[in-house]
């Protein structure tokens, strides 16, 4: 059986490593990326604030070799879900099962004024120039800004927040610094109560000021003021911003998208088209974008394959993952949410530990062995 998976991220990356652990070399599996090795989300803090370096936080697929997978450094220009085709810039590739693993792209022009007044980090481009500018920085107003309510990793913002406070205490800049945080989410964290109301007892701990339920309206950088659909314009000297997601635009070029983003059949991940499937934060199946998620669903789909190929369990998808928050560098809490195992969603936080901080990095060295065998 052909399978061709569409993005070396999380999700394409889990999917890649089950289809090969169960069927070896019976599979014929082509995983494409554009880039030349993957990087973890949550790494992008960890540069942005100098605590490693952008070399080492890149993973080479060079290091991805699993039996019965083969992986292509190429662009992917062009998808043809009816026909399970994949184009890029150096070819075709025909699967008799297409996985569509491609991830959110952002889009800061889509914030009027962003591009020139703010900066954002969830890109490691974006995290590299940061950490070049916040050493520059000395003092003021510091404001993170989040420009949708659909981005990546619910509690980074929060977390950027806590580790901003903990860099400006270190270099004596936290008093004459405010620290503001804006979402247009109802709390930090909604999918926990408990979560959001320890992000924001936290805050207030620190002094960091939060204004929740708020939309960016633009961004004035010459007049350094950052508009808020609430009618209220926070001066700043220094914007950090989650830019607004979108799907690569070969996902929305492809007739797969609707709505801006894949819909999928919540159970078993399956598209409209047969035989084609979509995980992760390309996805619009409802539960935040994480790489968890993306890992979860990816398990799914292998299992799915692997029972045509040997039979045995198909998994239904339960939307289930596990995140950790950091409210410093060394005091991490930790939240399992479960989005479509049954009516609602159920959550369990654990609060800051000892232990936290060895288990977020047991987290992703179990993700450099597993994938990457380093
Ligand atoms: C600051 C930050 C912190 C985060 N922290 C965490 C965390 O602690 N825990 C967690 O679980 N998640 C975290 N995340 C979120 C996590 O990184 C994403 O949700 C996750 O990577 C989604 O997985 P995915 O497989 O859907 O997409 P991705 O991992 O984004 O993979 C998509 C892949 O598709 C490739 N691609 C896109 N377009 C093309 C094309 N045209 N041709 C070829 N290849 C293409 C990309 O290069 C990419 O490798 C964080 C994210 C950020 C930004």
């Amino acid at each position: 059986m052909k399978v061709v998976i569409a993005g070396a991220g999380f999700g394409g990356l889990e999917t890649a490593t089950c289809l090969s652990e169960a069927l070896g070399s019976d599979v014929d599996v082509t995983l494409v990326d554009k880039n030349d090795s993957f990087v973890i989300g949550y790494s992008k803090l960890d540069v942005m604030f100098g605590r490693t370096t952008a070399e080492a936080i890149h993973w080479p697929y060079r290091a991805f070799a699993k039996a019965g997978v083969t992986f292509r450094q190429e662009t992917i220009t062009a998808i043809d879900p009816g026909a399970r085709r994949v184009t890029t810039a150096k070819g075709t590739y025909d699967a008799d099962v297409l996985v569509v693993a491609l991830g959110a792209d952002y889009d800061v022009s889509a914030t009027p004024g962003l591009v020139d007044g703010g900066h954002e980090f969830y890109s490691v481009a974006g995290a590299v120039k940061l950490r070049d500018i916040l050493p520059t920085f000395q003092g003021g107003t510091v404001v993170i800004g989040v420009m949708t309510p659909h981005y990546k990793c619910p509690p980074a913002p929060s977390e950027a927040a806590m580790l901003m406070h903990e860099y400006l205490t270190g270099r004596g800049l936290r008093g004459r610094s405010r620290i503001i945080m804006t979402t247009a989410m109802p709390s930090p964290l909604p999918v926990s109560k408990e979560a959001g109301d320890a992000i924001l007892a936290r805050f207030e701990q620190l002094g960091i000021e939060c204004h929740v339920a708020v939309m960016p309206t633009r961004v004035d950088g010459a007049a350094r003021l950052f508009h808020l659909s609430n009618g209220v314009a926070l001066d700043y000297d220094l914007l950090l911003a989650v830019p607004v997601h979108v799907a690569p635009p070969v996902v929305l070029e492809s007739g797969l998208a609707e709505g801006g983003w894949i819909p999928v059949d919540r159970a078993t991940l399956r598209t409209r088209f047969p035989d084609v499937y979509a995980i992760g934060d390309v996805t619009s199946v409802g539960t935040p974008r994480a790489g968890t998620f993306a890992e979860g669903a990816g398990r799914v789909v292998a299992a799915e394959i692997i029972a045509r190929s040997r039979g045995g369990d198909v998994a239904r998808y339960q939307g289930d993952g596990h995140c950790y928050i950091e409210f410093g560098e060394k005091e991490l809490a930790e939240i399992s949410v479960n989005f479509l195992g049954g009516p609602k969603p159920t959550s369990e936080y654990i609060g800051t530990t000892p232990e936290g901080a060895a288990r977020k990095r047991l987290f992703g060295s179990t993700r450099a062995s597993r994938w990457f065998g380093l």
